[in-house]
């Protein structure tokens, strides 16, 4: 593949390019296709990336989002009393009136192609092959859930009554796609939305929202808003007329959420401590290019990253796939999201905490393969970090760092490696690399994790073909996957319909 960093001569005399997907036909209801990212083998899409590059500095997208904020509660409980009564009248609409305008948001998503990288580069730090795929992922939500919403009134004999008012609490990890799934889900279904984004990508969560109105979907319908995440977010998730929260972020704040709320109807997708197990069975170059990309894509900052590699038998004394690892690791060019030669962007904000410590602390045992530097001032941008001789219980097992470190574990057998992987409190996401049916039949069976990947690498779930949720204390509530054919029907609830009528 080509690399967005190959300077190729512009097309002659286009100063701007068209949107670059207007050639891709909508998927017709009923006929779910996933749509395709951008690619950077195709010199048009080159060219129009580097025109989304050169405006992210003085990107001013979002701005829109002091509007939105509220300051009292007074404010806010008239903002949520509106939202509750727009949601009763939006979920009395037919379903497939629903699932018309989200067909629409579909396209006017893809349309905003451009202007979702820009804010997601801008505000974010998000390169283009890191954004470029959420836009794909909110475009096929939308469809996904229209095609859902439009079979969902009647089931079994059950009448679903969808929530009146949702509010959403997205990531600033994945600002489009996750806000974008769980905002589409909740109105697919009948409820109205309000959409608090995360504070550090608040101007993406401006800018989705203008897109969503822009589709159809009703201003009072979906209402965004900005509050400090003091006394007014506590007023905010504790309200009465919120029906249901759908939160992604730390486990922690879904235990604050429900500290706020006991009996808050809360369907959270939360925390990752993330492996990939290879064993010498498996494709060492395709092991090493998944590892570099789950480990290192977003610099670490999803709950899908794998945080760890575990190596199996021959795999862990032999020096062939660690020296490939650390070549692969060492070779990443660090930098801003503007810099089309960038392959790690920076962090969301300076490092501290948990993260700092996985940055600079070794535990004990544990040696340097790659040590992390810290490239500004700021605390920003990091090169990547390989930690090797991580035990088994220590802080590098068992905590999510949420950044770039990866600890190289080893394990005498694949069922050691199991438990290892298994030894942890989440259950998220979870890779192997074997060539060998019984090693995978033996994983599959015993590994616990909501998402399973063989061969392949653990971030970048797919909408359809790859619902995503978590199991242990990766979820929070019924467990529902994101992308699922199940995910709508836990936004509400069922009344029998021969007892009703
Ligand atoms: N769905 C994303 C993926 O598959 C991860 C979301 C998250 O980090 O919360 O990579």
């Amino acid at each position: 593949l080509a690399s967005l960093a190959d300077v190729d001569t512009p097309v002659a005399g286009r100063h701007r390019v068209p949107d670059r997907h207007a050639a891709v036909p909508p998927s017709a209801p009923g006929a779910f296709a996933n749509t395709p990212d951008t690619d950077p083998s195709v010199p048009e899409h080159r060219v129009w990336v580097r025109e989304i590059l050169a405006r992210v500095p003085d990107s001013t997208l979002g701005a829109g989002i002091d509007d939105a904020r509220v300051h009292d509660a007074p404010t806010l409980d008239t903002v949520l009393r509106d939202a509750q009564r727009a949601g009763r009248a939006w979920g009395a609409r037919p379903a497939a009136d629903r699932a018309a305008i989200l067909d629409r948001a579909a396209g006017v998503l893809e349309a905003h192609r451009g202007a979702l990288l820009e804010v997601m580069a801008s505000e974010a730090g998000k390169t283009i092959d890191q954004g470029d795929p959420e836009v794909s992922e909110a475009v096929d939500f939308a469809h996904w859930y229209a095609e859902l919403a439009r079979g969902l009134d009647h089931v079994d004999g059950a009448t679903f009554v969808p929530d009146a008012l949702t509010l959403v609490a997205p990531p600033w990890n994945f600002p489009v796609a996750i806000p974008a799934g769980s905002t589409l889900a909740a109105l697919a279904a009948g409820s109205a939305v309000v959409l608090k984004p995360a504070a550090p990508a608040e101007r993406c969560g401006a800018v989705l929202a203008d897109a969503l109105w822009e589709a159809g979907v009703p201003r009072d319908v979906l209402r965004l808003v900005q509050v400090d995440e003091g006394a007014l977010g506590r007023e905010l998730v504790a309200h009465p007329c919120v029906d249901r929260v759908i939160l992604t972020g730390a486990y922690e704040t879904a235990e604050l959420f429900r500290s706020f709320r006991p009996d808050l109807p809360l369907l959270a997708e939360t925390s990752g401590k993330n492996a990939i197990v290879v064993t010498p069975s498996a494709d060492l170059d395709l092991a090493v290019r998944d590892v570099v990309a789950s480990a290192f894509g977003h610099a670490g900052q999803k709950c899908s990253a794998a945080s760890l590699v575990v190596l199996v038998g021959a795999v862990a004394t032999s020096r062939r796939l660690r020296s490939q690892l650390l070549d692969a690791v060492s070779s990443l060019v660090v930098g801003d999201a503007d810099d089309a030669r960038t392959q790690m962007g920076p962090l969301i904000e300076p490092a501290s905490g948990k993260l700092l410590t996985g940055l600079t602390e070794l535990e004990p045992g544990q040696a340097w393969a790659l040590a992390p530097r810290r490239l500004d001032d700021a605390g920003r941008l990091w090169t990547p970090g390989v930690v090797t001789g991580v035990r088994r219980g220590s802080r590098t097992h068992r905590t999510e760092y949420f950044g770039p470190v990866l600890g190289i574990m080893t394990a005498a057998t694949l069922d050691d490696a199991i438990d290892l992987v298994n030894d942890v409190d989440y259950g998220l996401t979870s890779g192997l690399h074997s060539l060998h049916a019984d090693e995978i039949g033996t994983w599959l069976d015993r590994v616990q994790a909501g998402n399973l990947y063989v061969n392949r690498g653990t971030t970048g779930a797919i909408v359809r073909r790859q619902p995503f949720g978590g199991w242990k204390l990766s979820a929070v509530g019924p467990g529902a996957k994101a992308g699922g054919p199940s995910y709508l029907v836990g936004l509400g609830s069922w009344t029998s319909t021969r007892a009703t009528t």
